[in-house]
């Protein structure tokens, strides 16, 4: 078959909080299938991006008195660790405020115009009293004019998935100031989905078996039907799609529109193409004519609660403006922890994927279990944490992993580490191995990574009866039966390959490993088909995967032990559920309260991520002058100089430790950026580090920081 070429994506996360476990769960599902695409030779481009616009974030950063930009650009940097951390290989990530989505979105939009899509109405909108700004859809809150549910958003429902006007809410109240909004005119801009073409177009589109799967084509379906209006009046078709929002708002300015800007979910998805435009002029392609391939196949990965947004408005933005359709929109359903609450793209909760890694619990865990899951259907699946630690264990250590382990030391002990041939039974055992390849690369194809874990953990109980039938332990230990034993640890190695082959795209890390040990060339789906030839010589033989502890999960799913600032959130929804920075809580359980879990007589802080820590701006200062003070026995008074240009008057409690005239001239670490504090005797413009026991009177003393030679002062600690 020839090489195919794709271009996936998945959903672009909204840059207003970190990563909770719902977005790591789509970016491992996303990603698994780009590297079993890869293991068949098809070409792929793999690209995220911040969803950066909207009202949201303009109200968030004006809160944290950054730019929106600077915003956007410091939970972006707190990216990395998580797909890092989770082998989760974006080929880029940019985002929607970048040029290049600028200048797509424009061109989009005057596409759709001059095709005659575009139209303007005044219309009444919500209006906030008291902050004097229209109020944007996210910031009215109120009852869904269709299920019901109370405390929705003004542009959809979580519940129902219906989209809606915001003067559509039943009981309206501002999200910012919890004001009555009022109603007030203003012009704007309409995607006509109204229009018979676009009727017509998308009935097509969405119910032709081609495009999404069919439990999702049945609920659009619903949405072309006849509909009850909250005012009791019947709708046919789609309504008109509001792009368009009133100054002050961060997004892209309307062309020829000043003080108008596109509402965010019209430039979000292009944002789909502004990322792999940005990859490719990275690389010196041409976007224009890698879009223009018609053998181009286009994948977006997206969660249930965003359906609408990317089987309707996508497909028509992208078809009435002239340019390429999606291939497939794979819809996943959410994921629960413990039965617990959905998650969805504004709420996390539950399990935190910094502290899953800082636990020191192996991705790949999460990997294979989640896989094992996803079945390519719109379902919903629970992470339950007993069934998680017996489904590792059962079959990645105890079915998949041991076959190596119990194979490896033989080979290299007592055949120098060469394969050797294989008798009759051995070869039908790996005949039984080979011959599935391709139905498991078309269950990955298909998205039922279930089906495939499946598929090869019985693959697995063929190898394990194989090796409980020939006992090499005990062959080893007979006179006359090295044939035998090379010939059963041989096919061991070659069965264990073949596992890998197939896991590689939910074990990459640990098929790399592999790779490393019997010496090979990287892994792909074609191997399935050859054996390594006998006289390989392979390596040594290293642990690959550890059991999954009770205690990790116990440790994971501990309530936090303190309070932590919380993360940026959209402004005044304050009845969210924890963000991640609020569910972070301290690391080792064991051992609290004895010395080994408490070092220095206090236990381990809460785990912070890098982006915590980067608040804090350590500079190298040195000590110009310092003067006891007058009336105080604890503190000296330190005028210190940190490259400013100027000295800060910074007073510490030392004065037990050290004389003044024993500090002058030394180098020490001082706390730049933290608020000043006037005290009684003056005011304090920072904090010197300084190492103490948490209980004084047990273990007295306290120790200045001192930098190795070569720090100067102005330098920023990392
Ligand atoms: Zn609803």
């Amino acid at each position: 078959m020839s090489q195919r070429k794709l271009f996936v994506t998945t959903a672009l996360p909204y840059a207003n909080g970190h990563f909770h476990i719902g977005h790591i769960m789509e970016y491992i599902q996303a990603d698994t299938w780009v590297r079993a695409q890869r293991m068949q030779g098809n070409q792929v481009n793999f690209v995220g991006a911040d969803d950066a616009h909207g009202a949201p974030i303009m109200i968030a950063a004006e809160k944290a008195g950054k730019t929106p930009q600077q915003f956007v650009a410091d939970i972006a940097s707190g990216r990395k660790q998580y797909l890092d951390g989770f082998h989760i290989a974006f080929d880029n990530w940019s985002n929607t405020d970048s040029p290049e989505n600028h200048e797509l979105s424009r061109q989009i939009y005057l596409d759709l115009k001059k095709a005659g899509f575009i139209e303007t109405r005044t219309i009444e909108q919500f209006f906030d009293p008291e902050k004097n700004m229209f109020l944007p859809d996210r910031f009215i809150k109120g009852e869904c004019p269709r299920c019901h549910a109370k405390d929705q958003y003004g542009d959809n429902c979580e519940v129902c998935s219906s989209v809606y006007a915001p003067t559509d809410l039943v009981n309206p109240y501002s999200a910012l100031s919890g004001a009555k909004p009022v109603l007030k005119t203003s012009e704007h801009f309409f995607f006509k989905l109204s229009d018979p073409r676009a009727v017509e177009f998308l009935t097509e589109w969405t119910q032709n078996g081609q495009h999404v799967q069919p439990e999702v084509a049945a609920k659009i379906k619903e949405w072309f039907g006849t509909r009850t209006n909250p005012d009791g009046s019947t709708s046919e078709g789609l309504d008109d799609w509001d792009i368009s929002r009133d100054a002050p708002y961060f997004g892209i300015e309307i062309p020829d529109a000043p003080g108008k800007y596109f509402y965010v979910w019209l430039d979000a998805p292009v944002g789909y193409l502004a990322s792999l435009k940005n990859l490719l002029n990275r690389r010196g392609e041409n976007y224009d004519a890698y879009m223009a391939d018609p053998l181009l196949e286009q994948y977006h990965f997206i969660g249930k609660d965003i359906i609408t947004f990317h089987t309707l408005f996508w497909p028509a933005m992208l078809h009435f403006s002239g340019r390429k359709t999606p291939t497939k929109i794979c819809v996943h359903g959410f994921m629960t922890v413990n039965n617990g609450e959905k998650m969805s793209k504004s709420r996390g909760t539950g399990l935190d994927p910094l502290k899953y890694l800082a636990l020191n619990m192996n991705p790949e865990w999460l990997r294979y279990y989640l896989g094992a899951k996803l079945n390519g259907k719109n379902e919903d699946i629970d992470f339950n944490a007993e069934d998680f630690m017996l489904r590792v264990n059962a079959d990645l250590i105890g079915k998949y992993v041991n076959i190596a382990s119990r194979a490896a030391g033989f080979i290299a002990k007592r055949f120098q580490g060469q394969l050797g041939s294989i008798g009759a039974d051995s070869q039908a055992l790996l005949d039984a191995l080979q011959a599935p390849q391709a139905a498991i690369v078309q269950s990955y194809e298909a998205r039922d990574t279930a089906r495939a874990a499946r598929d090869i953990m019985l693959l697995c109980d063929k190898v394990n009866s194989y090796v409980d039938a020939n006992k090499p332990w005990e062959l080893a230990k007979q006179d006359g039966q090295d044939a035998r034993l090379h010939d059963v640890c041989t096919t061991c190695i070659q069965a264990f390959r073949l596992l890998t082959i197939y896991l590689k795209p939910m074990l990459p890390a640990v098929a790399a490993q592999v790779e490393g040990f019997l010496a090979i060339a990287p892994l792909q789906f074609a191997d399935a088909q050859t054996l390594l030839p006998a006289g390989h010589v392979i390596g040594q033989y290293q642990h690959l995967m550890q059991r999954v502890a009770m205690e990790q999960l116990e440790a994971l799913f501990e309530p936090p032990a303190a309070p932590v600032v919380e993360a940026p959130q959209p402004g005044g929804e304050n009845n969210q559920a924890p963000t991640l920075g609020a569910v972070a809580s301290s690391l080792p359980p064991e051992g609290a309260g004895s010395t080994l879990g408490r070092p220095g007589g206090a236990a381990i802080a809460p785990t912070i991520t890098i982006d915590d820590f980067a608040k804090v701006d350590l500079r190298i200062a040195k000590i110009v002058d310092c003067q006891a003070v007058a009336g105080s026995t604890k503190l000296l008074q330190l005028t210190l100089d940190a490259g400013e240009g100027k000295t800060r008057n910074v007073f510490s409690g030392i004065a037990s430790m050290y004389q003044p005239e024993q500090l002058v001239g030394k180098l020490t670490v001082l706390v730049a950026n933290l608020a000043p504090r006037k005290m009684k005797f003056g005011i304090s413009e920072g904090m010197v580090l300084a190492a103490s026991h948490a209980d004084e009177k047990a273990q007295p003393g306290i120790y200045v920081l001192e930098p190795f030679p070569g720090a100067q002062p102005g330098m920023r600690i990392h």
